[in-house]
């Protein structure tokens, strides 16, 4: 308590036990990873080459300003037909200093196909990433749509297939819904709108909505500030708007750090109840265990914006691209 109040003061605080005293602010600071799905483009509808190049080196001059180490989790499958700009952007990743995880090749559900095919894509998914890390063995696994086994003993099985794989299934502590709101987004800058402006303005606020509840449930669930990882996915929407979600996570008091330094935290260590519908896991530590959110108050994107992205989809897909 007297620490905390020394802190709360902008003093500098020791905690001192038997003799080594550490700097407990830094045990209070807030930190958090950024991650990518869908490295090196999330696949909803098909953008042309030099846009996927275009998007992904946005996102890498971005993360540079801001000196992050984030982790990509990628799907190589969504560029199979171009295994050279496959091979050019992952490397570009690389050599920025950020990881590479596997995301499976085809962006394959695991509540929809059985173990052995599951692993198998992950194998096939990590043969072009496994050339640009070299000697470098790739960690970590994010399972599309956040899908970890809905029965306890897929869950168990997944887990297992992934260690035997020398893989770490990574977690997701916070996520804003960027998919929703990207293809109305790329949808209008392809015919030149000017609405594309309010489409990325409604994502910001939703963000800074998502931002608020996810501290708020932190702050009910744990007695003090745990490292958060933030999801987000590779697409026009954050390589044009990256610069002001990260800057309001500085602004929020959050320091940026790696992955690994992340999952160290024992939260990442605890088990969960399985559940059958993909979700973050600070709902699913919080019903597994004493269930302190009111979940319901979620922010979730609007039924227009919702109905906006299926109509975006529409017409992207119907090649007016
Ligand atoms: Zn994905």
């Amino acid at each position: 308590m007297f620490i905390n109040k020394l802190i709360s003061g902008s003093i500098i605080a020791y905690a001192c036990v038997a003799s080594v005293c550490v700097n407990a602010s830094a045990q209070h600071q807030k930190k958090i990873s950024i991650t990518f799905d869908d490295v090196p483009i999330h696949a909803e509808f098909i953008l042309p080459a030099q846009s996927v190049k275009d998007i992904n080196h946005k996102l890498l001059q971005t993360l540079k300003k801001y000196n992050i180490k984030a982790t990509g989790f990628v799907n190589e499958g969504h560029l199979k037909n171009d295994p050279q700009l496959l091979q050019s952007l992952l490397s570009d990743w690389h050599e920025h200093g950020h990881d590479l995880g596997n995301h499976t090749f085809s962006h394959m559900s695991y509540h929809k196909t059985d173990l052995n095919t599951y692993l198998a894509d992950i194998q096939k998914g990590a043969i072009t990433t496994q050339r640009v890390l070299g000697k470098q063995k790739q960690k970590f696994f994010r399972p599309p749509y956040l899908h970890a086994g809905d029965t306890p003993e897929a869950q168990h099985m997944l887990d297992k297939g992934l260690k035997e794989s020398g893989l770490r299934l990574v977690p997701v502590t916070m996520e804003n819904a960027d998919y929703v709101f990207d293809a109305p987004y790329a949808a209008k800058l392809q015919h030149k709108q000017l609405s594309a402006a309010t489409s990325y303005k409604q994502y910001l606020e939703f963000t800074e909505h998502r931002l608020d509840f996810y501290e708020n449930a932190s702050a009910k669930m744990f007695d003090q500030p745990v490292p958060h990882i933030l999801m987000l996915h590779v697409n026009q929407l954050n390589a044009d708007h990256l610069d002001s979600i990260l800057h309001s996570l500085q602004s929020r008091g959050y320091h940026f750090q790696s992955l690994e330094n992340t999952l160290e935290h024992p939260i990442y260590s605890q088990p969960t109840q399985a559940f059958k519908f993909g979700i973050h896991w600070l709902f699913r530590w919080d019903k597994s265990k004493e269930n302190k959110v009111n979940w319901a108050k979620e922010p979730e994107p609007s039924a227009e914006a919702f109905a906006e992205h299926q109509q975006a989809l529409t017409t992207l897909n119907n090649g007016k691209l």
